[in-house]
């Protein structure tokens, strides 16, 4: 999970500049006076998104009575995301958020939605809320799908308010086989508590990681095997070891928790693999 700077914009403010072109009097008369309501639920999320009591944060079907959720995802779809209305500017902007566009969910693959953090379609109020509004990639917004967290434990990990990017948590283990499989866990850092451990471990399990980091390190490996292969034969387990630990530290420098750190630590740490891989394949690459 990567994490991204929080947008700025008030809630009220992107509510008044989406509704700015509407043409039916009646129906902007009805969502400003909801302005204040937006204000407040969007205040009270924020806080428990930070306090990790998102799940005490009952649904609602309407915004009080007023404005019905069909008009609210109305407002999200024909006026913030549509391009040429009057929100689709804050909407590129929260878009292009993430650092070279990378989706802060699976760190992998490239933004090309927001995703509802709680979904408008049972908190309609938060819409158009931009701390609600995450960047995310088409395959993890489809994973996550339109559920609400129950427990603490089921809130994932929210890109603008939690950070575990500077502790080591993504690990895998080589399963000792040809073609080599790695298994990706997350592992507890010692200063984490239990809550934290588990909602890392959910957002690992909602989204997927695991078996996405997986497929990648299968096709990683086999681009490496060359270089590996010839360190073996020329220079000995020992310098294969350290090639390893610095291909895993090269990494790590941009992103402690990434993929290809984690696959790189788990071949370093592989007695199997470091004495016995390439003589057991029978192959000399010289
Ligand atoms: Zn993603």
């Amino acid at each position: 999970m990567r994490k991204v700077k929080r947008p700025n914009d008030l809630p009220l403010d992107v509510l008044l500049t989406c509704i700015s072109n509407y043409q039916d009097s009646y129906l902007v008369k009805r969502l400003k006076s909801i302005g204040p309501e937006v204000e407040a639920v969007s205040e009270i999320f924020e806080d428990k998104v930070k306090n990790q009591r998102l799940h005490t944060l009952e649904p609602h079907d309407n915004v009080m009575s007023i404005v019905t959720t069909q008009e609210m995802k109305n407002v999200y779809n024909d006026k913030f995301v549509k391009k040429g209305q009057p929100g689709r500017d804050i909407y590129d902007r929260l878009l292009n958020a993430p650092t070279l566009n990378k989706c802060p969910f699976c760190g992998y693959r490239v933004v090309s939605t927001l995703d509802h953090h709680l979904p408008k379609a049972k908190y309609p109020t938060l819409a158009v809320t931009p701390t609600n509004l995450i960047p995310s990639c088409f395959d993890c917004n489809k994973t996550k799908t339109a559920v609400r967290p129950l427990t603490p434990q089921e809130e994932t990990l929210h890109p603008y308010f939690d950070n575990v990017e500077d502790d080591l948590w993504l690990k895998a283990n080589v399963i000792e086989q040809f073609p080599i499989v790695f298994k990706y866990y997350v592992d507890k850092p010692d200063n984490w508590d239990e809550l934290t451990f588990q909602r890392v471990k959910n957002h690992f399990k909602v989204f997927e990681l695991g078996k996405l980091f997986s497929i990648l390190a299968a096709g990683e490996l086999p681009m490496r095997e060359l270089t590996l292969n010839r360190i073996y034969y020329k220079a000995g387990s020992d310098i294969l070891r350290l090639q390893l630990k610095d291909y895993a530290e090269s990494v790590e420098q941009v992103h402690l928790n990434s993929w290809q750190a984690a696959m790189f630590r788990a071949l370093e740490e592989s007695e199997w693999f470091i004495q016995e891989y390439f003589s057991h394949q029978g192959k000399q690459n010289a």
